[in-house]
């Protein structure tokens, strides 16, 4: 590893994981730079973070731990260029902040504060140390039942909350599912969430947003009536198929193939899983219910942790799940 500059050899003599970190990160022009070793929270008494090893990249934000130097607590500190080039990235980040800041849930990643330094600005949220459920499954192909049944009661906690307060999140997936160190649930990346407003008209929501997998067909059709906050119920589906078979149900090359089984609701359960595992009706059955093509017919959160899928084998849903589970098949006694 050569550092460039005098700048990047100083942090690689300082925290080699900083070092490994810009060149892991690799970001794009529209990326922040690496952050200097301390960042410090502008005005009297400002907070001051220690930058630690990188932790990941988005489409617009990189994200780095920051050891909160006054009390060594620590954080994921997402750093984002204060410049933003593009007018739609600019919005995004303005809606992530307006909307996440607002929520307090113990499944959705903290937001702790966000402030300019320099030419970027950061976002201080709850560190999440075991990466996302889209890392996890990637890894274990697919999940077993009674660890989906634990992370999607936490999903549809979460999912209550941000309903009950008038918050649509619209990107639901796996990647923006990610795992704290006891392995709970915590929904983040809010930059598609919209507030949903009262009246009628305004409720419907034209701007084409979300992750062609877990898009829902109203979202595809403009022309219809438009999309509300059930948006994130149909994602519910997707995520619970996918958790089950490693793959979401559809999945195809093309985002136009992706859509046309979307409208067709043209989905296969696989007969046999890489994993071994047996998928039951009542799975399947709960699947259903959340990918239906009419909005109105998905069920509420509430409804989807009454299915029976949860009562199954007597309502088996571990009270806490091991890290270990990220890479290992656990055994269920
Ligand atoms: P973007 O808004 O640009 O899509 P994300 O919110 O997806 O950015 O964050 C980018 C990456 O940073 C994530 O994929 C993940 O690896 C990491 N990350 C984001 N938030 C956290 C967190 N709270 N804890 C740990 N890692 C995080």
């Amino acid at each position: 590893l050569k550092p460039k500059s005098s700048i990047d050899r100083q942090r690689l003599d300082q925290n080699g994981a900083i070092a490994d970190a810009v060149q892991k990160a690799a970001p794009s022009k529209n990326h922040a730079p690496p952050p200097p070793s301390v960042v410090i929270e502008p005005g009297d008494g400002g907070e001051r973070y220690r930058t630690g090893p990188f932790l990941g990249k988005g489409g617009f934000a990189v994200c780095y731990e920051g050891k909160l130097v006054r009390n060594g607590r620590v954080f994921a500190m997402k750093v984002v260029k204060s410049e933003m080039n593009q007018r739609k990235m600019a919005e995004k980040f303005r809606t992530e902040l307006q909307i996440h800041s607002k929520m307090r849930h113990p499944n959705i990643v903290q937001f702790h504060r966000a402030f300019s330094f320099e030419d970027c600005t950061y976002v201080v949220l709850e560190l999440c140390p075991n990466g996302s459920i889209m890392e996890m499954v990637r890894k274990r192909k697919c999940l077993t039942l009674p660890e989906v049944r634990r992370l999607m009661i936490q999903l549809c906690g979460a999912v209550k909350y941000m309903h009950g307060r008038n918050v649509a999140h619209r990107d639901l997936k796996m990647g923006n599912l990610f795992l704290d160190c006891n392995m709970n649930v915590k929904v983040g990346d809010f930059g598609l969430a919209a507030m949903i407003l009262s009246e009628r008209d305004e409720k419907r929501r034209r701007t084409l947003c979300g992750t062609p997998n877990y898009i829902a067909p109203e979202v595809i059709d403009k022309s219809k009536k438009g999309h509300t906050e059930k948006v994130d119920i149909w994602s519910l589906g997707v995520i619970c198929f996918a958790m089950l078979t490693g793959h979401p149900p559809f999945q195809s090359k093309t985002q136009e193939e992706i859509y046309k089984k979307v409208r067709n609701l043209s989905y296969v359960w696989p007969k046999d899983l890489e994993c071994g595992n047996y998928i039951p009706s009542e799975a399947k059955s709960l699947v259903s219910s959340c990918l239906n093509l009419d909005e109105d017919e998905r069920p509420e959160p509430d409804d989807i942790v009454e299915h029976a899928f949860f009562k199954m084998y007597s309502g088996c849903i571990p009270g806490q799940l091991d890290p270990a589970c990220r890479e290992t098949q656990p055994i269920w006694l």
